[in-house]
């Protein structure tokens, strides 16, 4: 499998050629095409292993193929995720392939300003939202965003997650208990181990 089994539109694979990809990373190859198709995921893939754009490239082609666009300034992507320095990684990489659509990337997290936060998602609003759970509530709670238009969720580490009180999707490791809440909140998700 490489790239152009995707069904990727020319401009992402401009820039993924661009970067300097030369092929999907394994992940990418199983992931991929199960996201193109809509289906629910339960990923189990180490930092490294190129988890980020195996989210990130399907949840773009899905917002563009939203025709409502131009409605709403909540995101319609939302990528949970346990820590700050994870929730920056993400956003680094989303930013990097969503440019070429011209779609709008925020991360919120702890230990930095929320008033700043709260003027980068408002007003016009983003397509993408990164960010850390607490902080995510903080800035629903501010009316800064909303998550009406969701219709892309990750949760990004979701091990880590629980512990934080939330739950599941692309993770390291994969307990029992994460496993229950996992088919708890996922429509008969697909299971990608590498
Ligand atoms: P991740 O596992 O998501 O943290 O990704 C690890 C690194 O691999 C990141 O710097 C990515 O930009 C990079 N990467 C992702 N996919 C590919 C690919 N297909 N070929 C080469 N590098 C990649």
């Amino acid at each position: 499998i490489s790239f152009a089994h995707f069904g990727f539109d020319e401009a992402l694979l401009n820039v993924i050629i661009k970067h300097g990809y030369s092929e999907p990373t394994g992940i990418q190859k199983q992931a991929v095409p199960v996201a193109m198709s809509g289906r629910d995921i339960i990923g189990i893939a180490k930092t490294g292993s190129g988890k980020t754009a195996a989210f990130i490239w399907p949840m773009l082609i899905h917002i563009m193929d939203q025709e409502e666009l131009q409605k709403g300034e909540g995101p319609i992507g939302l990528i949970l995720a346990p820590t700050r320095e994870l929730a920056s990684q993400i956003y680094t990489e989303a930013k990097k392939f969503a440019k070429s659509y011209g779609l709008r990337v925020a991360a919120v997290y702890g230990g930095a300003s929320k008033m700043d936060q709260f003027k980068e998602l408002r007003p016009g609003g983003i397509e993408i939202l990164v960010g850390t759970p607490g902080r995510l509530i903080d800035m629903v709670k501010m009316k800064a965003t909303n998550f009406r238009r969701v219709s892309f969720l990750v949760l990004d580490e979701a091990d880590r997650m629980f512990d934080l009180g939330f739950a599941l999707l692309f993770s390291a490791t994969f307990p029992k208990k994460v496993e229950i809440l996992a088919r708890e909140v996922t429509a008969e998700p697909v299971r990608i181990s590498i």
